[in-house]
């Protein structure tokens, strides 16, 4: 199958037809992978359980690891879900449409295959414009993990998504970079109180702010296991190379990186801005940003580690940010791809 690339140009009427394109795709049971607010996601009908089977090929993805369900608007997240509690109504008003995804218990409609057989579902309103009018466009749910093969760091481009599923899928909407670059955060409304199964865009203290504590589970998994939150199993968002992760300051940094040319041939280094490095041209660089602009090295985390791992090299060393906020996340990722 020849993978179609949809470029789109920012541009509401001149990007529609491709928009409406895809969304043929998508009713006609096929794959279409598009830009979100965090990552691209890899989309097909939710209530298609023959189309979503084939996500599951296309990614190399267990079928005991559940998908996200994407929707338009709050409405939907009642359609597709039994909840009527005040907190999880406070927390759509305040963070829907953006970077946050609820587990709620899911109603018969949505196929057993996204849901990998849990009574729950995972369910979030994304942001961005081409995902919420892809959506629209389709009339239906759109169930969607991240456009990577599994395992693999997650795209933030649509190269990314090529060059992971290239002839595996029907089309990919070309949006440009994606603006967030990490995953959305994923709580689990089924218990008291909420569970944090995956850090992400939006931050615990904010959601902590709307409903109190939360629990945060610990990494105490084993793969294999039921997860309640697979992406939460050991070697996850991971590049070939092995992950060296090193405390945040410059000098330590510097000194990683030499003991990391010491035993291996090739180097990778994720650097922020102006911190020194060792001489040495087996050492290949990706100029991160500015340390402690979260944001930024969010949204250039995954770049980063493709870009390295393109180069072949057999280490990345990178240092490895605070918990709070946005920076948790991207801890949360990097400690994943660390892990063996
Ligand atoms: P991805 O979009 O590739 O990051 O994958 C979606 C993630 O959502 C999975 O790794 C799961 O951790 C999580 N997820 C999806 N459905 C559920 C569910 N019903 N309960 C808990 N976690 C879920
Ligand atoms: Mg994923």
């Amino acid at each position: 199958m020849l993978t179609e690339r949809l470029i789109l140009t920012g541009d509401e009427t001149q990007d529609k037809p491709l928009i409406q394109q895809a969304a043929a795709i998508i009713r006609a049971g096929g794959l279409v992978a598009f830009p979100t607010e965090t990552v691209y996601g890899l989309g097909a009908d939710a209530l298609d359980s023959a189309a979503v089977r084939r996500i599951f090929l296309a990614k190399g993805r267990p079928a005991w690891d559940p998908l996200i369900v994407h929707v338009a608007a709050p409405e939907d997240i009642h359609r597709y879900t039994h909840d009527h509690s005040i907190l999880t109504a406070k927390l759509i008003q305040a963070f829907m449409p953006g970077p946050l995804t609820l587990v709620l218990p899911k109603r018969e409609c949505i196929s057993d295959v996204v849901t990998a057989g849990r009574d729950t579902v995972a369910i979030r309103i994304p942001q961005h414009p081409v995902a919420r009018a892809l959506i629209r466009y389709s009339g239906t749910p759109i169930a969607a993990p991240s456009a990577n093969k599994f395992g693999r760091p997650s795209p933030t481009t649509a190269d990314h998504v090529l060059q992971d599923l290239s002839g595996e899928i029907e089309a990919v909407l070309d949006g440009g970079a994606t603006p967030m670059g990490v995953e959305s955060t994923i709580l689990d409304m089924t218990t008291e109180p909420p569970t944090l199964l995956r850090p992400g865009g939006v931050s615990r203290e904010a959601i902590e702010a709307i409903v109190g504590e939360v629990r945060v589970l610990g990494r105490s998994f084993e793969e294999g296991e039921s997860l309640p939150a697979p992406g939460l199993s050991a070697r996850h968002y991971a590049p070939s190379a092995r992950m060296l992760l090193c405390a945040p300051q410059p000098e330590v940094f510097y000194g990683a990186l030499k003991d990391a040319l010491s035993r291996y041939a090739f180097v990778g280094a994720m650097r922020p801005d102006g911190w020194r490095l060792p001489d040495s041209n087996r050492l290949r660089v990706f100029e991160w940003g500015a340390w402690g602009d979260w944001a930024t090295l969010a949204q250039r985390l995954y770049l980063g580690l493709r870009a390295l791992d393109g180069q072949g090299v057999h280490a990345i060393v990178c240092p490895l940010p605070p918990e709070e906020g946005l920076a948790g996340a991207i801890r949360d990722r990097l400690q994943r791809a660390a892990s063996e």
